[in-house]
């Protein structure tokens, strides 16, 4: 049986919204297979709040994940980062070492991955079309370049945060579409959606995938317990398809290796997710 002792380290999802996620699945399933004395709880937390929490929760031993909006505005209250924060500007990590906050953005390993798992190889020389220039689209940018694909073409509703995206990690391989119309009738390897759409039931498709000449595989970032909307306009045209729910697993497999040291229970995460969906 699991015991938590009065020594238990805290760790906790800080966001808004956060009912939607499964990361305490993930991580208490984690807890209870390698018997560490931690338990992890979701917080919502408004962005005032948000420096609050991270000092106490470090200050008590503790750590945890920054989730949406906040994956920004945590890099500002870190001390020390790591390199994927510095490249992505996104915190999504944080624990305390001699009382200094320290962050890294476990998405950008956790795609990487994620995505190798799909692929079953490394993505070196696709043509990937990016959906979406949030904090996620970022770290997928990064782990896309740094594993060698050919060229990322980024749409994103907002014109200008795409921009700004290319500007921060950029480089020759990378290009913004102007509009929905750059897309049609064109040839991707492979489509990433990394903006929200799919989370709530009525949100519209991120793209129309039956537009574009050819796709040869899709990942939706979205989890949610069953088949996303994105995934399964993909597979309804045959192309394959995977939710969000590997990269969950992966980044949150890092993330504990930052906390505890030793690796996140990858088998034993997965099995979580699928004890979930099967009881709903
Ligand atoms: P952000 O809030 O930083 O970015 C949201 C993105 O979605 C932006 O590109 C935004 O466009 C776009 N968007 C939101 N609403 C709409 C809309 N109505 N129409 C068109 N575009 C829209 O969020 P994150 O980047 O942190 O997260 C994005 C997604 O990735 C979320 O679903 C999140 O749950 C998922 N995610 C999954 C992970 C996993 O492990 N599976 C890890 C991290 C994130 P604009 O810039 O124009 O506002």
């Amino acid at each position: 049986m699991r015991v938590i002792t009065s020594n238990a380290r805290i760790l906790a999802l800080l966001g808004n919204p956060i009912d939607h996620s499964l990361s305490p699945v993930i991580q208490n399933a984690a807890l209870r297979e390698t018997g560490m004395d931690g338990i992890y709880v979701s917080l919502r937390c408004e962005e005032q709040y948000l420096m609050q929490f991270m000092h106490s929760l470090v200050r008590s031993g503790g750590g945890g994940n920054i989730t949406i909006p906040h994956k920004e505005k945590a890099v500002s209250l870190l001390d020390e980062y790591s390199e994927a924060v510095e490249r992505t500007g996104a915190c999504n990590t944080f624990w305390g070492i001699d009382g200094k906050i320290y962050g890294d953005n476990t998405d950008v390993e956790g795609f990487r991955r994620a995505l190798r798992y799909f692929l079953g190889e490394s993505p070196k020389g696709l043509k990937v079309l990016l959906v979406g220039a949030g904090g996620a689209a970022r770290a997928v940018l990064v782990a896309l370049l740094d594993d060698g694909v050919e060229d990322v073409l980024i749409l994103n509703r907002s014109t200008e945060r795409a921009q700004a995206v290319v500007r921060l990690i950029g480089g020759e391989r990378v290009r913004v579409a102007e509009s929905y119309l750059d897309i049609r009738d064109n040839n991707f390897d492979l489509v990433v959606n990394a903006t929200s759409l799919g989370i709530g039931l009525e949100d519209k498709l991120p793209v129309d995938l039956s537009k574009m000449a050819s796709v040869g595989l899709v990942m939706d970032l979205v989890c949610r317990t069953g088949t996303t909307p994105f995934v399964k306009s993909a597979e309804d045209l045959g192309i394959r398809a995977m939710d969000g729910r590997e990269m969950l697993i992966q980044q949150g497999s890092v993330a504990f290796e930052r906390w505890w040291k030793k690796p996140g229970p990858v088998e034993i995460m997965r099995c979580s997710l699928v004890d979930t969906v099967t009881n709903k």
